[in-house]
């Protein structure tokens, strides 16, 4: 059963790295490439916190010039951050992460592993991230992933001895890998893991340091380096006509979200990595010293190496093929290693080549990119043997009980096209990331099956076994169902071929925000994922809302097809929020799910199952001036929301700040980063100075204090720091409970910090003209106050505030506190003739 388990859990992982992508034909040279793997028995595996943390010189040049086996074990998924290429946040960043991670592995040659930690955003100690992660889970994790890929030596990205130097992520990666080298080996650790693998003790544990962990170049260059291996990680690849470091720079660039496209190095470069743990070294060169990594490793190895060593050292790069019989003479003796773990690696790596050796192109292609429970689709299976080998077909099975029976021989290079029809079955589970099929905490992705843990994506449901004779031994070769398709603009295209919902809703509005009693419409989109959908559908709410009509109904023709409904909302009469999702019914069964789709070109088409609801706000708040100017910086959704709450926004370029424009504005709103990112907007800062004193208000959003382009921020001195407060339950302290900004048109109270999301703000002033006020005090756990939050100025007859709270963080997700503030923050200076009569009062 363990066995079972096992041989799952490692066949996964190579599938994951071909499945649905256009099948790979490769050369001679790529052939000659995975023999000399195949006949390299040692393995690293490198450890961090994030996408993109990983050094891909150093995985490129384990994988492609050690021919080590080489993974990378990133903690999380990347869901904090931003996204550079579309609209896609948090969880759905995560799943485009993970797809760039296999990307970049897919170039460097590495292997990607994950732990069900999730990347809840910046967090300023491991302290503060392991009490936020679940630390034991996520140390179960690392210990898993250890004694599954059992890497003779660990390298760590970070330094475990640095704790708040970055970001406690990235620490805290190492202090797990650190804790797991000593107890992987130890049975009485984490035994659950064990049904699924067994103990493993790495070699040597590593940490790859450089100068920028010594402050300096010099700091490093004067540096003990006893303890350290140098290694040239330029070195060139005349197979491939590209260096390392060359190689290295594709696969970075595969980050594409994060902004990672970088040019290519080449030349030599020096990586060093420093001796932590483990068997001491008895050179500064061989990291794998004292490790025997060739075939004699393992019992019953010695005959394979005789084999397979020969084949390496005299390929035909001509006629691959001629190596068939030796390596189908290995590949019996592969099948009959003791140790699970060598037999099951191997045993694949070998079945690969052969299959690339005999110019094997098997294929199965099914008529759609998706299909649903109980749906019955038609396969293409295309087999050619591009070889004069003797090989048969046999049979063609799959796990659900498909057997098609062949007994033929397939002739050099002539193409076998079979139709067979594939039944999706009944209970058939759709397709989507499997950790997010259940709702996790802040730290922890919740995975209910064991045996995914660990894997970068789901499984692949739909494979093809094709039983073959190969010079009469037999071998089977497993496919996954895929599906190709062509575009006049683009050519030949291939997707992965997934299982949706019969029917699935999305509300095209995430946050609704009810500034008063009135009724308001949404959308609701129903898509079919059958021919003949008839559904009637119904929108869950909270008791005091109300929402008309009742039910609607839904009578979709084809597959794929939308139908938009609409339903009209009433809000309570006091300030209220919850959640709205609509409800699908289709016979007796129920869909609340929303079908997203993401469709990038440097990763493999996704489909993502997500619970479909909007959350709804009924505000209780007031507001004075009605006509705001908003300049967008970096990019935020502020306008949108601001509108939302009845606001008359105009986003203006800043070269069309003038005088006459700004006349027909109440207040200008300048959008995060926009002192970072628009080199024009110092140029504009005296006009829009002008305003303010003439009676204007101008709300300055946050921007960081490194690449500021302009000393003239304010009309008053005022110096940006780092300071940030990323607890987003922080305490909020009133330093001048009586100030307008607090009482005017809305009473702000402690409740309006309440449910905020993420972080309070970020790079706060800490230095400031007396002309400023500072209206809020905060601070992360064991830090001091900090006051620079929220700062107010009168500048002639107008109000310059500016604000370093995430306001473009609480909009987007309905934080009312956060809608009352900033229309009091609007609004200042408009309350004359109200402020004046509540103070008579
Ligand atoms: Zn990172």
């Amino acid at each position: 059963m363990r066995r079972a388990i096992l041989f799952a859990f490692i066949t996964v992982f190579f599938i994951s790295y071909t499945q649905a992508q256009k099948p790979s034909t490769p050369s001679a040279i790529e052939i000659y490439e995975s023999l000399q793997k195949l006949n390299f028995l040692g393995s690293v595996l490198y450890v961090a916190a994030h996408p993109d943390d990983e050094n891909t010189r150093l995985i490129s040049y384990m994988s492609n010039h050690v021919k080590a086996r080489t993974g990378y074990l990133s903690l999380t998924r990347g869901d904090g951050g931003q996204n550079l290429i579309g609209p896609e946040l948090s969880e759905l960043l995560g799943v485009i992460r993970t797809q760039e991670l296999l990307a970049a592995r897919r170039v460097d040659g590495g292997e990607q592993l994950f732990t069900r930690a999730n990347d809840f955003g910046y967090s300023k100690h491991p302290d503060e991230t392991l009490s936020i992660w679940n630390k034991d889970e996520v140390l179960s994790d690392v210990i898993l992933a250890i004694r599954s890929f059992k890497p003779d030596i660990i390298i760590n990205r970070f330094d475990h001895r640095t704790p708040g130097t970055t970001h406690g992520h990235h620490t805290s990666s190492a202090l797990l890998s650190l804790e797991a080298f000593d107890l992987s080996n130890d049975p009485s650790a984490y035994p659950e893991t064990l049904k699924q693998t067994s103990t493993w003790q790495p070699k040597r544990l590593f940490f790859n340091t450089g100068w920028w962990f010594y402050g300096s170049q010099e700091n490093f260059e004067n540096a003990d380096k006893s303890n350290m291996l140098s290694l040239d990680i330029g070195v060139y690849y005349p197979l491939k006509g590209l260096s390392n470091n060359e190689v290295a720079a594709l696969a970075s660039s595969q980050h594409l979200c994060q902004g990672f496209g970088r040019l290519a190095q080449r030349g030599s470069q020096n990586e060093y990595i420093e001796f932590l743990k483990g068997e001491p070294l008895v050179d500064n060169v061989n990291i794998f010293a004292g490790i025997d990594t060739s075939w004699n490793r393992i019992k019953g190895g010695k005959a394979i190496g005789d084999i397979l060593y020969n084949i390496e050292n005299n390929f035909n790069f001509k006629d691959p093929s001629v190596h068939i019989p030796q390596l189908m003479q290995a590949y019996q003796l592969v099948k009959n290693i003791e140790d699970t773990h060598w037999k099951k690696l191997k045993t694949k790596e070998l079945r690969t080549i052969i299959e690339m050796c005999a110019g094997l192109y098997l294929e199965v292609s099914a008529e759609n990119n998706w299909a649903t429970q109980s749906e019955t689709i038609k396969l293409d299976i295309e087999v050619l043997n591009r070889s004069n080998l003797f090989i048969q077909l046999n049979t063609i099975e799959n796990a659900s009980g498909l057997k098609i029976s062949k007994d033929m021989i397939l002739e050099e290079n002539t193409k076998y096209v079979f139709n067979e029809p594939l039944m999706i079955p009944n209970d058939q589970k759709p397709t989507t990331p499997y950790w997010l099929m259940k709702k996790g905490t802040l730290g922890m992705y919740k995975v209910s099956d064991p045996e995914l843990i660990g894997l970068p994506e789901t499984p692949r449901v739909f494979n093809l076994d094709f039983n073959l004779l190969i010079n009469n031994t037999p071998i089977t070769i497993t496919k996954p169902v895929i599906y190709r398709y062509s575009k006049p603009d683009k050519g030949e295209l291939y997707q992965p071929f997934e299982v949706i919902p019969e029917a699935s809703a999305k509300i095209t509005e995430k946050v609704i925000i009810f500034e008063n009693n009135k009724q308001r419409d949404i959308s609701v989109v129903v898509k079919a994922g059958r021919d003949n959908l008839i559904a009637s559908v119904e929108i869950s709410h909270p008791n005091n809302w109300s929402v008309y009509p009742k039910t609607q109904k839904v009578n979709i023709v084809n597959k794929g097809e939308e139908q938009t409904l609409v339903f009209s909302i009433m809000p309570p009469k006091s300030q209220s929020e919850g959640n709205i999702s609509p409800i699908i019914h289709v016979n007796d069964k129920q869909y609340t799910k929303e079908l997203i789709e993401i469709d990038y070109s440097h990763i493999p088409f996704q489909t993502v199952l997500l619970p479909s609801e909007s959350k709804i706000v009924r505000l209780d708040i007031k507001k004075k001036g009605e006509n705001i100017a908003y300049i967008q910086g970096a990019g935020d959704m502020v306008p949108e929301s601001l509108r939302q709450i009845g606001y008359n926004v105009r986003v203006i370029k800043p070269e069309d700040i003038n005088p006459e424009t700004l006349s027909l504005f109440d207040a200008i709103v300048i959008g995060i980063r926009a002192y970072n990112t628009l080199d024009i907007l110092p140029f504009k800062q005296q006009q829009l100075f002008d305003f303010v004193a003439q009676g204007g208000n101008m709300i300055v959003q946050y921007n960081t204090s490194y690449g500021l382009n302009t000393e003239q921020l304010a009309p008053y001195k005022l110096t940006i720091s780092r300071d940030r407060v990323t607890n987003e339950n922080a305490e909020v302290r009133f330093l001048d409970p009586d100030h307008e900004l607090l009482n005017y048109p809305n009473k702000i109270t402690k409740t309006d910090f309440e449910g905020w999301t993420q972080e309070r703000g970020l790079y706060f002033p800490n230095a400031w003209h007396d002309a400023f006020t500072p209206i809020l005090s905060m601070n992360d756990p064991y830090e001091t106050p900090k006051d620079g939050s929220l700062l107010v100025a009168k500048y002639g007859k107008g109000h310059y505030i500016y604000t370093g709270l995430s306001f473009f963080r609480e909009f987007p997700e309905g934080v009312s506190g956060a809608y009352r503030l900033f229309a009091n923050m609007l609004s200042i200076g408009k309350n004359t003739v109200e402020l004046e009569a509540k103070l008579s009062d």
